[in-house]
């Protein structure tokens, strides 16, 4: 048997993650010049000013290897978060712990449950742990918390949720997450994905670090949240899960002692306190949307309420507008991988682009009619 006859079917049969061109090549490609991207619910405005002068002022430690505790990164969100410091694990962006979570969680032959049309990363870091997703539609473009809970058998390790979920932007709400979780045995890990936490402005949403414990019972929760989105450092790659200490000490083991790079721990601890950027931010974002959903409703086309800093809009044919909004030079996400053919996925950005982007969705929507 050679090596690779050994790699198993389910490593096989894994589709590679298809990433945007980088906008340089893009522009020489259309030959076009200018262009704004509106397809990955990156911050507008940029990192916290702060982060950036907290890195610039450090770049001469860069032969140094990274603080592999996050030390002071670590004492100061736990303050912030009202958590003690052994319920907390950083990783290299909020995906590399959903990965450290199904390694240490799930074994070959497992199950997850994740919804349909929920983040794909899910499904891909389960089947590349020999885990299978079992996946459990939408209802309304929101998870359906009682068929995820119906969906649950004896090989179910782990439960994903997004709170807002991407790409739909959509929440579920107290009493249908407190529902659900009466459901829900201690000995299933909830992974609650919220890296949109900090833009959902509904009363009756859930912050799943609250019910860590709840009702005096101890449900098994795992929290994660970023600094790729509020905090524009998505290039840094950095987030973080909050959970029981026992859950949160077994990825400690698993994972990599530098996983979390140093500049990334010097911007994340200065752009936690920078109220200024993470005020305007939230600002932009609300005049974005609204400005967004006027104009998308204008136009008549169908829109889904969304809670985040992107919406999903229903165009005709995705694939077509995405391809002739690029050649205008406004870069939004097709959403054929999440089985949403008639569907573009925009990000919030400055007044300035989301006024551009409707321009030129106008005319692309009048040239398709
Ligand atoms: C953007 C996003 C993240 C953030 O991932 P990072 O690895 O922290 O950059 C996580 N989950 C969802 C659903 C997202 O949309």
């Amino acid at each position: 048997m050679s090596l690779l006859d050994r790699v198993p079917e389910y490593i096989r049969s894994l589709v590679p993650y298809e990433p945007g061109k980088p906008i340089e090549e893009v522009e020489r490609e259309y030959g076009i010049e200018g262009s704004i991207k509106l397809a990955s619910n990156e911050n507008p405005l940029g990192p916290s000013p702060k982060a950036v002068k907290a890195v610039a002022e450090r770049v001469s430690d860069l032969h140094l290897y990274p603080d592999g505790d996050s030390f002071y990164l670590k004492r100061a969100l736990a303050a912030k978060l009202g958590v003690s410091q052994d319920r907390l694990i950083f990783g290299n962006g909020s995906n590399e712990l959903i990965e450290l979570a199904v390694r240490t969680f799930m074994r070959p032959g497992d199950e997850a449950i994740v919804a349909h049309r929920a983040f794909v990363i899910y499904r891909l870091v389960v089947q590349a742990a020999g885990g299978a997703s079992k996946i459990v539609p939408l209802k309304d473009f929101t998870h359906d918390l009682e068929a995820m809970a119906q969906a649950i058998t004896p090989k179910t390790r782990v439960v994903f949720l997004a709170n807002p979920n991407n790409p739909t932007g959509t929440i579920y709400r107290r009493r249908e997450f407190e529902r659900f979780l009466e459901r829900i045995s201690a000995e299933i890990l909830l992974i609650v994905d919220e890296a949109y936490f900090e833009y959902v402005g509904d009363a009756d949403y859930p912050n799943s670090i609250a019910y860590q414990v709840y009702q005096g019972e101890g449900r098994t929760i795992l929290t994660l949240r970023t600094f790729s989105k509020l905090y524009g450092l998505a290039g840094l790659r950095i987030g973080y899960a909050v959970g029981p200490k026992e859950i949160v000490g077994l990825m400690q083991r698993v994972r990599q002692p530098f996983n979390v790079n140093a500049a990334a721990q010097w911007a994340a601890l200065a752009a936690l306190d920078d109220a200024e950027h993470i005020r305007r931010t939230l600002e932009v974002n609300r005049e974005g949307m609204e400005y967004l959903e006027r104009e998308v409703d204008k136009l008549g086309l169908k829109r889904v309420a969304s809670q985040a800093n992107f919406i999903l809009l229903r165009v005709g044919d995705g694939r077509a507008v995405f391809e002739k909004l690029l050649r205008r030079g406004v870069i939004v996400r097709p959403m054929g991988a999440y089985d949403l053919p008639d569907y573009i996925r925009v990000t919030v950005g400055t007044m300035m682009e989301n006024s551009r982007f409707i321009e030129e969705l106008k005319t692309v929507v009048k040239e398709n009619e």
